[in-house]
């Protein structure tokens, strides 16, 4: 059930039987000159909603966290940036009140990489509430079942705008899409002020021009098998 639409009576009527929510966050980030700057919120929030179809119930799907950290790309039209510690601090507020709400395993479905580090704070403080909090970043923990799909990953690349064709293909301007490999000559990222306009040069990576609303689905399809399988198991464990 989504909580958007849920009414507190419901609510309570739902706590009582299930303590296992998801929270999709995101970002508001520029996205190639392709995609629409939602990517990072709409793919998780998609992925939330095939996974709530796939456990029929007993998952309360919280609203997503649309706004993140994106202090590199901020650089680029669009993009809005929380200051990393900002983030942190606001997601385990929201997370330590979802906990105080009866929810004892809260499924984090992020669609950004810039929110990675101060996710895993954030976790860390809502845990430290008595809640359980697992964080999944689809590209990279099914990077190995979305690579048998893909030739390649990459920031708008190939995965992601398939993603975003599948979730909806008119909001997609393929006559737009690059391809760009950003190269990292120290074999580890610099961070230099602005030094995403040359790293990126559209806000992009990888070949988007080999995307397809085929390959997203397929995408979508397998990742919200994996993480449904994922609850249910986690559903199940006593404590
Ligand atoms: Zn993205």
């Amino acid at each position: 059930m989504e909580a958007l639409w849920t009414t507190m009576a419901a609510f309570r009527e739902a706590v009582r039987s299930t303590d296992l929510a998801i929270l999709p966050v995101g970002s508001l980030e520029a996205h190639g000159e392709h995609l629409p700057l939602g990517a990072d919120i709409l793919a998780p929030v998609r992925l939330a909603e095939r996974v709530a179809e796939l456990l029929e119930g007993g998952v309360i799907v919280y609203p997503p966290i649309p706004y993140g950290h994106s202090w590199e790309l901020a650089v680029y039209p669009g993009t809005v940036n929380v200051p990393d510690d900002v983030f942190r601090a606001y997601v385990a507020a929201v997370g330590i009140s979802i906990a105080e709400s009866g929810i004892r395993r809260l499924a984090v479905f992020n669609g950004h990489g810039g929110n990675i580090g101060a996710l895993r704070g954030a976790a860390e403080a809502i845990a430290e509430h008595g809640a359980e909090v697992a964080v999944w970043s689809w590209w990279l923990d099914f990077a190995p079942e979305i690579r048998s799909i893909c030739q390649g990953q990459g920031h708008a690349g190939e995965d992601e705008t398939s993603v975003l064709l599948a979730i909806d293909e008119r909001r997609v301007d393929m006559s737009r899409a690059h391809v760009h490999w950003p190269e990292q000559p120290l074999g580890v990222r610099v961070y230099r002020a602005g030094g995403a306009l040359e790293e990126y040069r559209w806000a992009q990576s990888g070949d988007a021009t080999l995307a397809t609303r085929e390959k997203g689905e397929r995408i979508l399809q397998v990742v919200a098998e994996r993480l449904a399988e994922a609850l249910r198991k986690w559903r199940v464990t006593a404590r």
